[in-house]
Formats: C-alpha cells, structure tokens, sequence
C-alpha cells in the first residue's frame, strides 16, 4: 500500500516569499495557521534584487503632498488618487515597523540617509548601500521563521486556485512530485511580476507572471496589464544579464551620453537624467534608432570614486566581473524590462474580486503606479499592502459550498479533497 501525505489545510495560504508575501505574511493575526509557499527556496525574488530602495516620507521637510504629487505625475495621469495617498501616508509606520526588526538602513549621523531618484521632487528613498532588497528580505525571512502559526513550504508551485461557488478554497499545488490541492479560508497572490515574458529583462527566473494566470484563468478582474515599465539602464555587455544599473547612480551624479559623447537627455526632458522613467527609456531608445546602436553609456565617473565604492558595491563589482571598471570607463548600458504595473485588480484592503482571494504587492493592481511607477515605490507598495492582511476576513465555511463547481482555475473540475 503506498501512504500519501494528506492534502494540508490552512487559515491562510501566501503564494510568494518577496518582500510582499513575507510582509503580508508578518502582519496576518497570528491567531491563523498560515502556509507561505514559493516556487523556488526562500531567498531567490525580485526584491532580494532590489538596489535602490524604499521611498517614504520620513524627513520632516518632505510631505505627504509632495511625494503624492510625484507618484501622480510620474503615472501620467492614470494613477487611482485615493490609492496613492493611502501608499504615501501608510509609509511612515511600515518603515518604523521595518526599523524595529532590524532593518540596518544606512544612516546619516542619527537619522537615517536618504537618497535621490528619478522623478522625485526630494530626497527620500532609504537604502543600504545597494543591497537594500537583500537587506529587507533576509529580516523579514528571518521573522517569518521565527513564527509558529507560520509554516514555510519551498520548492512548492502553485499551478492553480480552487474556485467553488465564485470563492477561493484554496491552491493547486505541485509539491514533492505530487500534484496537491491544499485547502485554506482565504488566498493570498505575493507572486511577483512578469518580466521574463521579455527579453532582456532584469527580473530573475521566477518572475513569470504565474499569479496574474491563475488569477485570470479563475476569473479575477485584472487592469493595466498593457502598462510594463522598461528600466532606461540595464547593463548591455554581449553574454552579461541585463544587470540593473540603479537609478540612484544618477541621482548621485552619473550621466547618460550617447556615441558622440553628449549628454543627451536635456534633450528630451528638463530633468535631464532624472526625468521620469519611461521618458528616459525612450529617449535612450530614439537615440538607438538615431544612431543604429544597441546601447548608450553611463558615466559614473563623475562621482566621487569612495561614495561610489560605499554606495554601489555591488554595481561596481558586477560591472568588473564583466570588465567594465565603472570609475574608469564608461558603461554600455540599454533599456530592459522591469516591472509590471498592471496585475489583478484589488481594493485598499488587497481585496480582488473574487471572495477569499487577496493579492499583494507587484502581482496586484492597487491603482498606485498608473501607467509608469516611480522608482523605489514598489518596494513601498508591497509593505502597505502587505500590511492590509492584518484586516483579512477569514470566513469559516463547507469548503465547496452547496455547488457542484469545484473549480481549479477555469474550467478544471475537481473534487474537494
Ligand atoms: C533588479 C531589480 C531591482 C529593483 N529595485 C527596486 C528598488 O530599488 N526599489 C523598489 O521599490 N523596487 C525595486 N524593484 C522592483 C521590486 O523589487 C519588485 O517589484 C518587488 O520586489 C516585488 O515583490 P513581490 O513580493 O511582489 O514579488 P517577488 O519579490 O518577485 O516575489 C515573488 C515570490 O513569489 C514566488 N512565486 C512566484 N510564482 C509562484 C508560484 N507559481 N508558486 C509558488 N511561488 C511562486 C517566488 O518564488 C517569490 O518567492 C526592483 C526589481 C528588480 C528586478
């Protein structure tokens, strides 16, 4: 007789351990039993990826309106309002939070350093030095370990939600060489973007889109998918990854220069360099047309050579062991696909609209980013959000209910385990 493993229940089950999912996952009651799960072990996400940072108002003469104003103008119009003054004025109180783990942020005598990037009318995206997604996810992984109502399931991949009755009962999951269904009140997508549906991209592997499809194949709402932003400098060495070259170098003085050596983008946009970033990707790419090159360059030289090293270290020795000394020479740099501000459609409280389905961070639309997301706003979007789960409704029900449609994603029948 061969023993199976029974199919695992749960109050709440997160797909995805980025910044979202573990996030999410610390703020859900800790009364709830919750599984987090991901396709690929615990350290491997786009936010373990992240180089800028996390922009919020933590500087008493920066505002609320100020920052609203941007992330506004930067969506070009086509950004939810009331979403974005909620993403700016919860930002303060996850950052504490994010202090209080243990989040080391670099710091600028007592107060914590604030950078510049594209877009912002002010300084003020947190960092550690350029690992600040490192940072961020390897204290929230922390955490998460540290709970007892949280269990962690790696190498585990969603492949669909349960949907009975127009609710979801829980997810399709392919775990151990076994295809599982695992039962849970409430779902919550933190899977991440998409943009490996591109190339080049500077997302990794896992970044394939995997919730916007199973969402859309149980007939979540979805919006905005059309809107994927393309990073303006992404490394372009032949054989290199597109490796994202931060904006925060520009915003601590490096330029883009085209073939002839002119600093193009003044061109373009009166901000120059620090132009929002879809106006930056164009013109680097009308240049390419103008030119027939395949890249531009970035100069970092510019800048002084030891901010560069504390600031940057993880640039400057990616760029060398592609043969790039970025304080010596210039870099080839092109634009690549980044992130996806479209996803399926949730409310404040990460509601989609599909009862016991939640989605957080860049898998949802909230409505903040619009069209174009400011830089280091996606970070952000992930702990308010995230944060919201702390209000999930978790509803106690006959899994399936009374129907006979016990779907898994659309169409696919199953019964209830
Ligand atoms: C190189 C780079 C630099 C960036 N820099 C910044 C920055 O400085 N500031 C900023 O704000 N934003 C930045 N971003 C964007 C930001 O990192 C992402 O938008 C954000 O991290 C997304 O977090 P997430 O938790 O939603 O998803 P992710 O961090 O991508 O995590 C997704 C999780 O879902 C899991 N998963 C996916 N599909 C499945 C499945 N089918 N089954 C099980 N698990 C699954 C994955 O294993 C992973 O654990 C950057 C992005 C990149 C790629």
């Amino acid at each position: 007789m061969t023993l199976t493993a029974p199919p695992l229940e749960f109050d709440v089950l997160v797909i995805g351990g980025g910044a979202a999912g573990l996030y999410g996952a610390l703020s859900l009651p800790a009364t709830l039993r919750v599984g987090l799960l991901t396709k690929d072990p615990l350290e491997l996400s786009a936010s373990g990826w992240a180089q800028g940072g996390i922009a919020a108002v933590t500087d008493p003469e920066d505002s609320y309106a100020l920052h609203v104003q941007d992330t506004l103008r930067a969506g070009a119009g086509l950004c939810d309002p009331e979403a974005v003054q909620f993403l700016v004025s919860h930002g303060g109180d996850c950052i504490r939070r994010l202090v209080e783990m243990g989040v080391a942020f670099d710091r600028y005598g007592e107060g914590l350093a604030l950078t510049l990037e594209a877009a912002h009318s002010r300084p003020r995206i947190l960092h550690a030095a350029d690992r600040t997604g490192r940072e961020l996810v390897s204290t929230l992984a922390e955490q998460v370990l540290q709970q007892s109502h949280i269990q962690v399931l790696e190498q585990a991949l969603a492949v669909d939600l349960w949907v009975a009755d127009g609710r979801c009962y829980g997810v399709q999951v392919w775990y151990q060489g076994q295809l599982q269904t695992w039962r849970a009140r409430a779902v919550v997508l933190a899977t991440g973007g998409g943009g490996q549906l591109f190339y080049p991209t500077t997302n990794p592997p896992a970044s394939t889109g995997d919730g916007v499809a199973m969402a859309w194949r149980a007939g979540a709402t979805l919006r905005d998918v059309e809107f994927v932003q393309f990073h303006p400098t992404a490394l372009a060495v032949p054989g290199a990854p597109a490796l994202l070259i931060s904006e925060a170098v520009r915003g601590e003085g490096a330029y883009l220069l085209n073939h002839q050596g002119e600093r193009f983008m003044l061109r373009y946009h009166p901000d120059g360099e620090l132009a929002p970033r879809y106006v930056v990707s164009r013109a680097i790419f009308q240049e390419l047309t103008r030119t027939g090159q395949d890249h531009v360059w970035l100069d970092m030289r510019p800048m002084d050579p030891h901010q560069a090293e504390q600031r940057f270290p993880n640039i400057l020795r990616t760029c060398r062991q592609w043969g790039i000394d970025p304080l010596k020479e210039l870099i080839p740099v092109a634009p690549a696909a980044h992130y996806w501000m479209g996803g399926v459609l949730t409310d404040l409280q990460a509601r989609t609209t599909i009862p016991g389905l939640y989605a957080v961070g860049e898998v949802a639309s909230t409505g903040v980013h619009g069209a174009n997301r400011l830089a280091s706003n996606s970070l952000l979007e992930c702990l308010v959000f995230g944060a919201q789960l702390q209000h999930i409704e978790v509803v106690f029900h006959g899994v399936g209910g009374q129907g006979n449609d016990h779907r898994l994603g659309n169409g696919h029948l199953a019964n209830p385990p």
